[in-house]
């Protein structure tokens, strides 16, 4: 019997973790990754000729960098590996993938979505000046490419991934104008309970916040921002302080994000069966606590399924791994699944306790002026998407877009959707759960023009 057709997208933790799980069993997966190298985002690789130590990129993580990196690097070709690959569109168990302007048609058994995440952003007035960056991206320049967005900047919103930014670019030698925090410390001491299921990280980032403020940076929690001031680029925030002051901070540049969203296109091209997620608002695709989703042969795992973390990610990455052999009918450690299970418990309270630390400023979103862009790739403001929702009468989101343009550009609503959809809910005076979600169509992201089928 022919081996079956395995593929993986995604080689970040998770994927990186599923495709070693399948290599022991004996089986060759495809592994899919639109970066010209493996490790994700936590542990992205430099480019070749930088020589910055895995210590120096990674921090305390170096050591998990360096097994993760390794172990992979030690799959040679016992995997398909295929880096600089977009998986742009799936559609009746055949994935398609462009690389080098050549798209190819790859249809399998069994795949595994470990397809990660992106910022979660809020449009606030001056977002679209030049200077203003996404957290991750102020992240990837510094991680990747050694460069910093800016010789002042301020790092704006909510999340864990705020504070790690901002004391990566102090210990880099920039001059961090301020840390501005949406969320209140009230929020941070009632996630207390549920974050003490890791002890070791909590200290490491209340650390963190102490190593800023040692370093002089201004940190501030419970804000509300105002504005992104120009004129023509980033030249200060303004916001309000959490008594309520008018405070206004220079910088030349903002690195801006409210925690993360799972990347799960391909999950909604395949048809899965979506859930919203209270706590977080967001909706994710269902699955079982394997990552099965409810469409067979299709499997998530990591932050693409639901944000984790990385440590989460290699667990949620063998056990899909696992999954997919004992869907296969082969025989699987179940001591090993079970333990994998246990601990992927343990890390969703965690992950429990960092919303209700920082949470979506869902009340922010609701207020945006109807002058202020939301959707950048269309230039659609929050007036016309009320104007959609109220004139125009859409109930939901994907008749919002219709009518509107919101999220039907290069994006795909990826940076505009999470607000729009606040702004519809509160228009239309319903909860955010009716106004459903933006539909994913392919490609998922931009294809060149020159793009060519493959006959192969
Ligand atoms: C920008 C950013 C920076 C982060 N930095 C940190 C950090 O410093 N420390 C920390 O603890 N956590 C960080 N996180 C969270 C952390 O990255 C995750 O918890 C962890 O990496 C999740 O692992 P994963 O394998 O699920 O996804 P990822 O590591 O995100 O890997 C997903 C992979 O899938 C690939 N991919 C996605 N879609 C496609 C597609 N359609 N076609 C082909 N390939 C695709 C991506 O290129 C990526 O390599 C960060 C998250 C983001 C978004």
């Amino acid at each position: 019997m022919a081996d079956p057709r395995l593929i993986v997208v995604g080689a970040g933790p998770a994927g990186m973790r599923a495709a070693e799980t399948l290599v022991a069993a004996g089986l060759r997966p495809v592994v899919i990754d639109e970066g010209t190298a493996s490790g994700g985002q936590i542990y992205r690789r430099q480019p070749a000729g930088f020589t910055r130590t895995p210590e120096m990129l990674y921090g305390p993580d170096a050591a998990k960098a360096r097994a993760l990196h390794s172990g992979f690097d030690a799959l040679g070709d016992r995997i398909d590996y295929r880096p600089d690959s977009l998986a742009w569109n799936l559609r009746d168990s055949v994935l398609h993938v462009v690389q080098a302007g050549v798209s190819t048609a790859l249809p399998f058994d069994a795949l595994i979505l470990a397809t990660g995440a992106t910022d979660r952003l809020l449009p606030i007035r001056g977002w679209s000046l030049p200077g203003c960056y996404s957290l991750g991206g102020a992240q990837i320049s510094l991680k990747a490419q050694a460069c910093s967005i800016g010789a002042r900047p301020v790092f704006l919103g909510t999340g864990p991934l705020l504070y790690l930014v901002a004391s990566q670019y102090v210990k880099a030698g920039i001059k961090v104008a301020g840390v501005l925090d949406t969320a209140a410390a009230t929020a941070q001491f009632r996630a207390v309970g549920d974050l003490l299921v890791r002890p070791g990280l909590l200290a490491r980032g209340m650390a963190m916040r102490v190593a800023l403020k040692a370093a002089g940076v201004r940190v501030e929690q419970g804000i509300v921002p105002i504005a992104i001031e120009g004129p023509d680029q980033v030249g200060a925030v303004l916001y309000r302080t959490a008594s309520g002051e008018q405070r206004r901070t220079a910088c030349d540049a903002v690195g801006m994000g409210f925690h993360l969203r799972s990347e799960t296109q391909l999950a909604d091209l395949a048809g899965c069966t979506f859930l919203f997620d209270g706590a977080t608002g967001q909706w994710r695709p269902e699955t079982d606590e394997d990552g099965r989703t409810s469409c067979a042969g299709i499997y998530t795992a990591g932050d693409g399924a639901r944000i984790l973390g990385a440590d989460a990610a290699e667990a949620a990455g063998r056990l899909a791994a696992l999954a997919v052999l004992a869907d296969l009918g082969r025989s699987v450690d179940d001591v090993a699944v079970k333990k994998l299970k246990r601990r992927l418990g343990r890390l969703d309270r965690f992950r429990r306790g960092l919303a209700t630390a920082f949470p979506w400023p869902a009340e922010l979103a609701r207020a945006i002026s109807d002058d202020i862009i939301v959707c950048r790739c269309e230039a659609v403001t929050a007036g016309q998407i009320r104007d959609a929702s109220g004139a125009k009468g859409a109930p939901e989101l994907n008749r919002a877009k219709a009518l509107s343009r919101v999220g039907m550009g290069r994006c795909q609503g990826r940076y505009c959707g999470s607000a729009a959809a606040e702004i519809l809910a509160a228009a239309r005076g319903i909860d955010l759960p009716e106004v459903g979600r933006l539909r994913g169509q392919a490609p998922v992201k931009p294809l060149s023009m020159a793009t060519v089928r493959s006959d192969k």
